[in-house]
């Protein structure tokens, strides 16, 4: 499959006030992320809250500043668009967001949120975009009855229903969902994960999905990128990920996962709190908190190594395999 996108070496960082002292500090967001999205899959970044993955995504669609790096989409750096390119890029990349009741404004009609969109960025008629947005609406399970409503008229799920059609309104080639479904109640949740499914086959759409949740990746993902503390240290298929974990970040995510089948696995605990990324460990950045940490996670960081084709993960533990 070919590659939509290509991140290479990216870093996001942000300067704040360090509270009553008013000295600055830097936060490492994004910290040397390389990560390939492949036409047509849906590319799970997983990791706990304050991992940088929200940042990453945000930083993709450009509505944060990269510090370096390169985000690639057909043959051009995004981080180097200018205002026109970075226009009808930002069609071709929609975002959806966590949270529905924050997401659609209140005070607009349904289809006038659907329809704008088409109005700034397109030439077609009031009728032709009246006809789109219909199609859209139909496409995410809604009635076209409703477009006259606003948003309080509508659930939760219902909701992130007419968040996902203003995505799809411009037809855009990936969609970037940044936790769509932890607001909502889990009979919803599936629902919108189904939904998210039919409509990635229906439009051969590309999906990046940004979550905590490793059940909605198990069922939802292609692949996955395992995120911790700005750095992506496992990628691989979902299966490869699921059945042979190799980093043990990764192995404590799962640990946690609830098995259909009742033999649930020993819960791996770690100890203390994700480090701030003001302030970031030397080495690994995973030492402080790994059961499996050798004197070399404290000094030096891991490389990627390749376990296989699509396998990959930084720790010492593979190191004997590049040899
Ligand atoms: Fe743990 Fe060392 Fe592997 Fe880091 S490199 S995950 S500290 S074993």
């Amino acid at each position: 499959m070919e590659n939509l996108l290509e991140i290479k070496d990216l870093y996001v960082e942000y300067k704040t006030d360090k509270g009553f002292t008013g000295e600055k500090q830097i936060i490492h967001a994004v910290n040397g992320v390389t990560l390939n999205v492949k036409r047509g899959e849906i590319l799970a970044i997983a990791g706990e809250s304050g991992c940088g993955k929200s940042t990453l995504a945000k930083a993709i669609v450009r509505l944060e500043t990269s510090k370096c790096g390169e985000i690639n989409f057909e043959d051009q750096n995004v981080l180097k668009m200018d205002k026109k390119a970075l226009k009808e890029y930002r069609k071709k990349a929609q975002m959806v967001f966590q949270n529905p009741y924050a997401s659609l404004n209140p005070k607009m009609k349904i289809i006038d949120i659907l329809s704008e969109p088409l109005k700034i960025n397109t030439n077609l008629s009031d009728i032709q975009i009246y006809e789109t947005v219909k199609e859209k609406f139909e496409k995410v399970g809604l009635d076209k009855e409703c477009l006259e409503l606003y948003p309080h008229e509508f659930s939760g799920g219902q909701r992130q229903r007419i968040a996902i059609a203003r995505a799809l309104v411009l037809n855009p080639e990936f969609i970037l969902a940044d936790e769509p479904v932890s607001a909502l109640d889990v009979s919803i949740q599936a629902q919108i994960i189904n939904l998210l499914r039919q409509l990635k086959n229906e439009y051969k759409l590309t999906f990046i999905l940004i979550t905590h949740d490793m059940s909605v990746i198990k069922y939802l993902a292609d692949r996955v990128a395992i995120m911790y503390l700005g750095e992506i240290v496992e990628t691989g298929t979902t299966s490869q990920i699921f059945v042979n974990p190799k980093h043990p970040y990764t192995k404590a995510l799962l640990s946690a996962v609830p098995q259909i089948s009742g033999e649930q696995q020993e819960r791996i605990i770690l100890e203390g709190d994700l480090p701030s990324p003001a302030n970031l460990p030397n080495g690994c950045k995973f030492h402080t908190r790994c059961p499996n940490c050798m004197d070399i996670c404290t000094q030096c960081p891991p490389q990627n190594i390749e376990i296989n084709d699509e396998h990959k993960v930084k720790c010492f533990l593979y190191m004997k395999l590049n040899k």
